[in-house]
């Protein structure tokens, strides 16, 4: 059943405009997916996850191109025996990290990932991690979340991984200056841009978590000042401010303005002065809006609709219809956290249509109604969306590519022109489908 709840906020933009709730089924990765960048990320972690041959080939699959000699992660699978309850399913744990760990010395932190199938016999991952922990501490750090579809849309899948993180971080000095922490993974060329601007601002060190190396966890309290460098950290916050870290409240660094505004944050609570700010923004931002010019051009007035995935959405959105002109049909979410994504709604035009959550039929008939030029959604999605003649854009790469940041903002633009051009060069876009009074009807009532 859908309902219209209005959302209200003490902002301008889109941040009174009535969100349409939806409860459905769903067609999203589970928080497994999160494995994928996460293991690039922390370069001496290794993801177990605990869970069946479904979870094996869904990891191997979606990583399958990255996967090296050696990959960082691997599922310890639950078989017939295990689930009949005819094996101890910890005693076979024990038995597998034992021997993972004794033939993998540069694990520093390893994450047993919890899946649907150990969620449904109940096992205790977080028991098992902490009798991990003590037995091969201090060479290794056990940990554990779930990354269950039961639980988890895929990016949540980082959220849950960062907030079982956030206890093991060290405490900041009582008396320890305020430092700036940056939340949320972030690929190694934009973290370094970023941290060349931040230096060059005069504030550092700055530091990243998660970060490249277990060793490196960021320390943390009542003077870390944190800013979210993505939109799906909302229990990694939560875990943050219990340990005494204010948030920065921005949008999120996507295209010149997010990444500006983002910055500012950063630069005003940090005491930075706007000269000095300006000085050191200025070029960037520059080379960033002239290299949007061409994007723009072929951007500007084409309609987009997004099914809710990656919770990047709205902030997608805002850079696609301010930065570019596109208009937007419809932009989904799994879920939207009202507070950090208030700067976000604030910035949105007027009257844009904003979902929560899904309801997968209902989305495609809203879809077809309105015929958008682009549609971002899961991969699931996609190829039927194609076969019917619209232009699709896989969410799941906009999580894969590093588009933060004044250097990737036309890249990021170009992740949209591209497959429009190319719909355009293999043929033009089909005369819209005929709508069925039931489609039409519902379309009416929504
Ligand atoms: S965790 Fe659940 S949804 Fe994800 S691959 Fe395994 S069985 Fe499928």
């Amino acid at each position: 059943m859908n309902a219209v709840i209005p959302i209200k906020m003490a902002m301008g933009g889109c941040t009174d405009a009535p969100v349409l709730r939806e409860r459905g089924q769903r067609e999203v990765f589970c928080g497994l997916t999160g494995i994928i960048w996460l293991h690039r990320k922390i370069q001496d972690a290794f993801f177990l996850v605990v869970g069946s041959r479904t979870c094996a080939h869904l990891i191997q699959s979606a990583a399958g191109v990255m996967i090296f000699a050696e990959p960082r992660f691997a599922t310890a699978i639950i078989d017939e025996r295990d689930l009949a309850g005819l094996a101890d399913c910890n005693e076979e744990l024990d038995r597998v990290v034992t021997r993972l760990l004794a033939r993998r010395p540069e694990i520093k932190l390893l994450f047993l990932v919890g899946s649907c199938p150990s969620e449904v016999i109940k096992l205790d991952l977080s028991r098992a991690a902490q009798r991990l922990s003590s037995q091969f501490m201090p060479n290794v750090r056990v940990l554990n979340y779930s990354g269950s579809g039961i639980e988890t849309t895929f990016t949540q899948g980082e959220d849950a991984c960062l907030a079982s993180l956030v206890p093991s971080l060290p405490p900041a000095k009582a008396d320890a200056a305020p430092a700036l922490m940056v939340v949320g993974t972030l690929a190694d060329v934009v973290e370094d841009q970023f941290t060349r601007l931040f230096s060059a601002m005069g504030l550092g060190p700055v530091a990243f978590f998660p970060p490249r190396h277990a060793d490196r966890l960021p320390s943390v309290g009542p003077n870390t000042r944190y800013l979210l460098a993505q939109p799906f950290l909302a229990d990694t916050a939560v875990a943050l401010e219990a340990r005494g870290a204010q948030r920065l409240s921005a949008p999120f660094p996507l295209g010149v303005e997010g990444t500006t505004a983002w910055l500012q944050a950063a630069a005003t609570a940090m005491g930075v002065a706007p000269d000095r700010f300006e000085q050191v923004t200025a070029p960037a931002r520059e080379r960033a809006q002239s290299a949007l010019v061409r994007q723009r051009i072929q951007l500007a007035g084409k309609q987009i609709f997004f099914f809710p995935d990656s919770q990047l959405e709205i902030p997608l959105a805002r850079f696609l219809s301010r930065e570019l002109g596109m208009l937007l049909t419809e932009v989904g979410t799994p879920y939207l956290h009202k507070q950090h994504l208030a700067p976000e709604l604030a910035l949105l035009p007027a009257g844009t249509v904003l979902s929560e959550g899904q309801h997968v039929e209902n989305q495609l008939d809203r879809c077809r109604a309105a015929q958008p030029d682009i549609v971002v959604c899961g991969l699931g999605l996609a190829n039927p969306l194609e076969a019917e003649g619209f232009t699709t854009k896989w969410a799941i790469e906009l999580v894969f590519t590093p588009i933060q940041g004044y250097e990737q903002a036309a890249d990021l633009a170009e992740l949209f022109s591209r497959p429009l051009l190319r719909r355009q060069k293999i043929n033009p876009k089909p005369a819209p489908l005929a709508i069925s009074s039931t489609l039409a009807a519902s379309v009416a009532g929504a």
